[in-house]
């Protein structure tokens, strides 16, 4: 097939925090540096014209990016942000932290630490990308939206040389569609992959680079959230509230949030550890009985959910990242898994090394190396910033929690006190991958997958709890019918045998946007269904299937979540 092949300078893979920084910032260190060549302050030779290139699966900037957030990193980037206009909903007034009973909600006099917010402002990231996208086209950024990054292109020394975007115009039977155009092959010197949470390019590129030797596994949460607007002042923009407690028993990692936003709107959600044991646990159900509490049901009286999403999260830390650099690549944010998980933060980090990946690649500019020995320089800029302290500090929490919610608590506080030692002795805590964790049905003496055996008789009631199909109305989520699915299982004899009979199919749970159904084929027998369009993009599928046979790929651009104020 006959491809446009497109030479930039500088690819960036995904419209997110990460990536927009290091594309604005990069624009500006070679704009500085022409402008100190042309009038003699700088040393060296000018760069002239970089062409520099962002592309975005989703239709928009920001469409599919979601969380409620606290960036403290944004300052650094745009140093008179609030001047300059950037969507913010309030200052952090109050931090709450509440531990939930099933019935009672009690507030902690202290707030730990991490869980510290008073003065940071909350933002929508979806509203904030999208701002920043018009910062970064304002320097004379490109920005393709609707162009997946489908696959890496290497040349023969294995070094990579860009990326192939997706085809269009393909039909479900994989056959070409009168309004068919091949993806373009955009060949660059430096590739960043700024995916978000487990790329499905930064996950075959690790894999196949060895990136991962000698790292933890990377675990992973899934957040599942809701914005509801409110009749009236009850919960004003500013506070932010953290729980620990109900709905999760004590072998799963989780906790709730609630932030306050402008206009009576609050945003509150759920996260889910994806190391869950119990196989019949629904991270989705897990967010509605939570807001089954007294304290939310309460809160959310006569209010109306307006929209809803989900998104993995990575929660390994520090020692579950990936080597950052290989030739003519680079991997930041969410994608390499720079997330805080004892403050349930990632997006200051995220810009941070999307700035510190772009001083790296300005470096390598202006020497015209583009190999492993040069880029290696991202990681020790990463060394001494200040994310590494950070990171470093809390690169044991998700693992304490591997023991249970109590012994979890105790050791993680004897890493705060010993700056992140494991029960405050040991340096690297070992991890397991979560598809790992989950046990069997039989473990738990289930009979089948009925969710009853878990859930009792709890049902969704349409006013404050809602089935995964309303919520995935309330995502506006949209693809094109007509294509291939962008979920491969590699083999679906499993689902209908030894997944039916071992996990009871947890893809039909743990799939917050209901894809997933084991549907009767009108003999008796069951066969795996997926209701593709509607896919919120979470990633959660390719990283909880306990055989590892889902694969998602991108589909076609354009397609997926609609986000917005999320
Ligand atoms: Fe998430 Fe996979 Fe379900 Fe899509 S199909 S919403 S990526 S779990």
């Amino acid at each position: 097939m006959e491809r446009e092949s497109l030479e930039m300078d500088v690819v960036f893979v995904g419209a997110g925090p990460a990536n927009l920084s290091g594309a604005l910032h990069l624009t500006r260190l070679v704009a500085e540096h022409n402008q100190g060549v042309a009038n003699g302050g700088r040393e060296g030779r000018a760069l002239g014209e970089i062409q520099i290139a962002v592309i975005e699966k989703g239709a928009t900037v920001g469409g599919h990016i979601l969380s409620g957030a606290v960036p403290r990193g944004l300052a650094e980037l745009i140093p008179n942000f609030v001047e300059e206009g950037a969507p913010l909903e309030s200052p952090v007034k109050e931090d709450h932290f509440l531990y939930l009973t099933s019935k009672r909600a009690i507030r902690s006099p202290l707030t730990p630490p991490p869980l510290m917010n008073h003065g940071y402002y909350i933002v929508s990231l979806n509203r904030l990308t999208a701002w920043m996208g018009e910062k970064c086209e304002e320097v004379g950024v490109n920005i393709f939206p609707e162009f997946p990054g489908a696959e890496m292109l290497y040349d023969a020394a294995d070094r990579v040389v860009g990326v192939r975007t997706g085809d269009k115009g393909i039909d479900k039977e994989g056959k070409r569609k009168p309004n068919f155009e091949p993806g373009v092959d955009l060949l660059a010197k430096v590739t960043v992959l700024g995916e978000g949470v487990r790329g499905s390019l930064t996950k075959k590129l690790v894999a196949r680079l060895g990136l991962d030797e000698g790292r933890e596994p990377q675990v992973y949460s899934l957040g599942v959230k809701e914005l509801w607007e409110l009749p009236d002042d009850r919960y004003p923009a500013g506070r932010v509230t953290h729980t620990l407690g109900f709905p999760s028993d004590q072998w799963t990692y989780g906790g709730g949030w609630i932030y306050g936003m402008q206009n009576r709107i609050v945003n509150l959600g759920y996260v889910t550890g994806l190391d869950y044991r119990d196989p019949l646990i629904d991270p989705h159900a897990e967010f509605q009985r939570f807001k089954s509490h007294p304290f939310l049901t309460k809160l959310l009286d006569g209010g109306k959910m307006i929209r809803y999403g989900a998104k993995a999260i990575a929660a390994g830390g520090l020692h579950a990242m990936p080597r950052l650099y290989a030739d003519g690549v680079l991997i930041v944010g969410d994608s390499a898994g720079f997330l805080n998980a004892a403050r349930l933060k990632g997006i200051h980090s995220a810009i941070k090394s999307g700035m510190l990946a772009a001083e790296t690649i300005f470096e390598a500019l202006v020497a015209g190396d583009f190999s492993a020995g040069k880029l290696q320089t991202f990681e020790s800029r990463v060394k001494e910033s200040w994310i590494t302290p950070e990171l470093r500090r809390y690169r044991n929490f998700h693992a304490a929690f591997r023991h249970g919610r109590w012994l979890g608590m105790a050791n993680a506080g004897l890493q705060y006190i010993t700056g992140g030692r494991a029960w405050g002795i040991f340096d690297r805590a070992r991890q397991e991958a979560g598809h790992e964790a989950m046990g069997k049905l039989s473990a738990y003496g289930y009979q089948g997958d009925d969710v009853a055996q878990r859930y009792g008789n709890f049902k969704f009631d349409g006013k404050t709890t809602f089935n995964k199909v309303t919520d995935v109305y309330h995502a506006a989520v949209a693809h094109d019918e007509d294509q291939p699915a962008h979920l491969h299982v590699l083999d679906t004899n499993i689902c209908a045998t030894r997944c039916a009979e071992e996990y009871g199919n947890p893809c039909q749970r743990f799939c917050p946007a209901a894809v997933y159904e084991m549907a009767d084929n009108g003999n008796g027998q069951r066969h795996l269904q997926i209701n593709f369009s509607n896919c919120v993009h979470c990633k959660t599928c390719d990283i909880m299937d306990p055989y590892q046979i889902i694969n998602w790929v991108t589909p076609e651009g354009g397609g997926g979540p609609d986000y917005k104020g999320m």
